[in-house]
């Protein structure tokens, strides 16, 4: 199991970042309020992630860190399938398998917290007590300290770094009612309170993507035929010249899609001309039984099942906005 756990993290850990995301998703099925990241040496050293979710009860604890049993492949035709299904079941374990992981839980209502430990290895079954409020908090350390070539392949701390931020910001911008911190090396980098109103949710935008990008955005909210599309989109007067400032949620995924990004640029260039880098944070909420969200867990796509209407509907509101105040 210890080798097969390592494959399979080489699939679902490709880096610092891939364990934050992990946690932090944990962290919101759990039905955290409030998720606190410390990071160390842009994260090869340390992932801390804690929250104030469900807890793990005791009894579920060994469960809960160990691959599950059964595997989903029973033949060659089922693999595409699997892929599409994600790694239900397998974060923590491969995780462990690649670092030295420690998680404190204490299940809601419990009397006592738990930890478990587990270096390079499956997790032990032998559980200590340990206090901890209502939650759950895993450490992650020096990962890849038992796989020399992948930890040879990380890059410099700052670049590790930037992509937990950069995944963060992401789970943040789809997650406003939930309160998030980042720190690094020992200093804050984000702190946001959970977003309830309009002003919360432009501050959260703000703080992440930058007050210009705030400054110089129209604020769009749509809905036609069962679908609406709400958020921020930067007009000329932005500009950027680093990566892109592109962030677009189906019902709360972060997704990366071909008709979407050509809807959005048809806009854009439609009304604005030239302008080869929209900027924009955008949420399009659709009838779940619309869309397949699950293509590919790692890479963010999605499939619309009325994929037409999906751009037209996108196309038509932004260029409607952009019109608007076009200068
Ligand atoms: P998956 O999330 O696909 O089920 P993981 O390996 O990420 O697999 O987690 C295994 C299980 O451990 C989860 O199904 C959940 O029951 C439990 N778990 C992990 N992290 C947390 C957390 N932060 N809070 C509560 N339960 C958690
Ligand atoms: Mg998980």
């Amino acid at each position: 199991p210890r080798l097969a756990n390592q494959i399979a993290a080489g699939e679902v850990v490709e880096r610092p970042a891939s364990v934050a995301k992990e946690l932090v998703e944990n962290a919101l099925d759990a039905d955290a309020s409030r998720i606190d990241l410390d990071v160390e040496q842009g994260g090869a050293r340390l992932i801390r992630v804690r929250d104030d979710g469900t807890g793990i009860p005791k009894d579920d604890l060994t469960l809960a860190l160990n691959r599950h049993a059964t595997s989903k492949i029973h033949n060659l035709d089922d693999l595409e399938a699997v892929s599409s299904l994600g790694f239900r079941g397998e974060a923590l374990a491969s995780i462990s398998s690649v670092s030295r992981l420690n998680l404190t839980t204490r299940a809601r209502g419990a009397s006592e917290g738990w930890c478990a430990e587990a270096e390079g290895q499956d997790m032990q079954t032998a559980l200590s007590p340990a206090p901890h409020p209502e939650g759950t908090t895993v450490e992650v350390r020096d990962l890849f300290f038992n796989t020399p070539a992948r930890r040879k392949f990380l890059r410099t701390e700052k670049t590790e770094f930037n992509h937990i931020e950069e995944n963060i910001r992401r789970q943040a911008l789809s997650r406003f009612e939930v309160g998030f911190s980042l720190q690094h090396n020992q200093k804050a980098v984000h702190s946001l309170r959970p977003a309830t109103s309009e002003t919360d949710r432009e501050r959260r935008v703000a703080s992440l993507c930058g007050s210009r990008f705030m400054e110089n955005a129209v604020h769009i909210d749509a809905e036609a035929s069962g679908l609406r599309l709400w958020g921020w989109v930067a007009l000329p007067t932005f500009s950027r010249s680093q990566a892109d400032l592109q962030y677009f949620f189906v019902n709360r995924r972060p997704i990366r899609d071909r008709l979407v990004a050509h809807a959005v640029r048809q806009a854009y260039r439609d009304v604005l001309f030239n302008q080869r880098h929209p900027a924009f944070v955008l949420y399009l909420e659709v009838d779940p039984a619309s869309v397949d969200v699950n293509v590919h867990p790692t890479k963010h796509e999605v499939r619309f099942r009325d994929g037409r209407l999906v751009h037209d509907f996108i196309f038509r509101t932004l260029h409607r906005a952009l019109a608007d105040v076009r200068p």
